[in-house]
């Protein structure tokens, strides 16, 4: 038994945990994270990270495919499961290393183990040592989400974890929900050959997005063969030798749908378990770790931040809580995080990347709105890429020229989603967007003209 005084013990190294640690060495603090798996957490591990390499190995593929249409022959593409999945984890185990580094560049003590919250500014970490803080963040994250009678078993039915390190490339997959995290894998597996079916309980598929961005990627994965079944629910799952039969409830009653795999990817539940919150008496709401907008919890001392807590659950959001978590601690006076300027991404073919409000949303919520529609048809740089499926769409008051919200389907949308996050930040207007000038030729055109078009002004459609 040890015991170890720090000014903040993180417990959970993840997205959330690690940059929180890092901010408050920054600020001079003496900080220890506890983590009990693998420093980075899901995202460097088993999430953001790993699943981008598998897809930039599925464009890789995918272009090799249409080579002829760029005067080139690539001669029978083939792929290597094995060493596509082995790409992938290298490039996890490279960043796991790189997050290691940079807590001990910055002194951050790292103690591996399970921590738990054991009295007021006390972390027990499983084996015996105890380390002591007047502030605690928990950063424990989140797990997939298992529900009765869709049981994952690891070898017919995935989380995403089995998706991403599959030993046998199936030749068909159902994708129960079709959020990012199923459609990134439904367009992995699609582009490599295999028979996707995607199952989704809403009306639509990324039933966050915008609908007229979600009626465009449904069009486009129904065209590259993905199988897709909206308002439909999964009633029963019958595993056999090497396949599995699922029993899908649509409007038009209930059907069997037979694929070699399933994958659950209905969302995550939080990482609350054997932490001691109850012993403390943290609030939960809806399940979540409950915090006010410095991400503080009921109990003075104990903070929360990440995937544990509310939503969207998303590491830029985990990492940008962690800081502003820190810099409150440490006196300062840090922007609230608004959650409509969190940017969400989907790096499927094509990617989707959105922020702030749909056009819903902002009608709903009684804006009088101005809609600026361009789509890649009209943009000379996705014409050369051979990549003109695609809209960027514009959403304004139109009183006082506010961008409520950016909503975007095509090449490299997850790469200029920033652009219309740098405007909702510095609260830009329509007539500022409309004076910067955008580079040519670049995808990002579409950006400034989807602006124009809100006021009748687009010169290139
Ligand atoms: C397949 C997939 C793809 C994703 N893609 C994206 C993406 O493209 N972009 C994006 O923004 N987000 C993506 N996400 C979500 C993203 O991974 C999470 O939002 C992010 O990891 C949350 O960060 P966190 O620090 O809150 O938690 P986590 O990353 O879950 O880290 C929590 C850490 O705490 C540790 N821990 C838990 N309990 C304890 C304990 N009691 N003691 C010690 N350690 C503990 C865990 O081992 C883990 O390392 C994806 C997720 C998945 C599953």
């Amino acid at each position: 038994m040890s015991e170890q005084a720090f000014d903040l013990v993180v417990i959970g190294g993840g997205p959330g945990g690690y940059v929180a640690a890092i901010r408050a060495a920054q600020l001079g603090m003496k900080v220890s994270v506890v983590e009990r798996a693998h420093l980075g957490g899901i995202c460097l591990n088993w999430g953001c990270i790993p699943t981008k390499a598998l897809l930039r190995s599925a464009e890789v593929f995918r272009l090799m495919q249409h080579a002829d249409a760029f005067g080139l022959s690539a001669v029978s593409p083939a792929f290597a499961l094995d060493k596509v999945v082995a790409r992938s984890r290298a490039v996890a185990a490279q960043l796991q290393a790189g997050v290691k580094h940079l807590l001990k560049k910055n002194k951050v003590t790292v103690v591996e183990g399970h921590g738990k919250l054991a009295g007021k500014g006390q972390v027990a970490v499983e084996g015996g040592s105890t380390l002591s803080a007047k502030h605690v963040i928990i950063a424990t994250g989140a797990r997939a989400k298992v529900v009765p009678g869709l049981e994952p078993d690891g070898e017919l039915v995935w989380t995403y974890k089995e998706a991403m390190t599959p030993k046998v490339f199936p030749k068909s997959l159902i994708v129960v929900g079709s959020g990012a995290i199923g459609i990134e894998f439904a367009s992995f597996y699609q582009a490599l050959g295999c028979q996707v079916t995607v199952i989704e309980m809403m009306d639509r598929v990324l039933p966050v997005e915008d609908e007229e961005i979600s009626a465009l990627a449904r069009k486009a994965f129904e065209q590259q063969g993905m199988k897709i079944l909206t308002s439909a629910s999964v009633k029963g799952l019958k595993k056999g030798k090497d396949q599995v039969t699922v029993s899908v409830e649509t409007g038009g009653g209930t059907s069997d749908i037979t694929a070699e795999r399933v994958l659950v990817a209905i969302g995550v539940s939080p990482n609350i378990e054997n932490i001691g919150l109850e012993e403390t008496g943290v609030a939960l709401e809806k399940g979540r770790i409950k915090t006010d907008a410095m991400m503080r919890t009921n109990v003075t001392g104990i903070y929360a931040i990440g995937d544990v807590t509310a939503p969207p659950w998303l590491a830029h959001k985990a990492s940008h809580e962690g800081v502003i978590c820190v810099e409150a601690i440490a006196g300062l006076n840090p922007h609230p995080l608004h959650p409509r300027s969190i940017p969400g991404c989907t790096y499927a073919h094509p990617q989707v990347a959105s922020v702030g409000l749909t056009e819903k949303m902002a009608r709903e919520a009684g804006h009088e709105v101005k809609v600026g529609r361009f789509p890649a048809m009209g943009n000379g740089k996705a014409i050369a890429l051979g990549e003109t499926d695609g809209l960027v769409k514009t959403i304004f008051d139109a009183k006082s020229g506010e961008l409520l919200g950016a909503h975007m389907i095509g090449p490299e949308v997850t790469e200029m989603i920033q652009g219309y996050c740098i405007a909702r930040t510095l609260e830009t207007t329509e007539a500022e967007l409309m004076q910067t000038v955008f580079p040519h030729p670049t995808v990002s055109e579409m950006m400034h003209e989807a602006v124009l078009d809100a006021w009748g002004r687009a010169i290139h459609f």
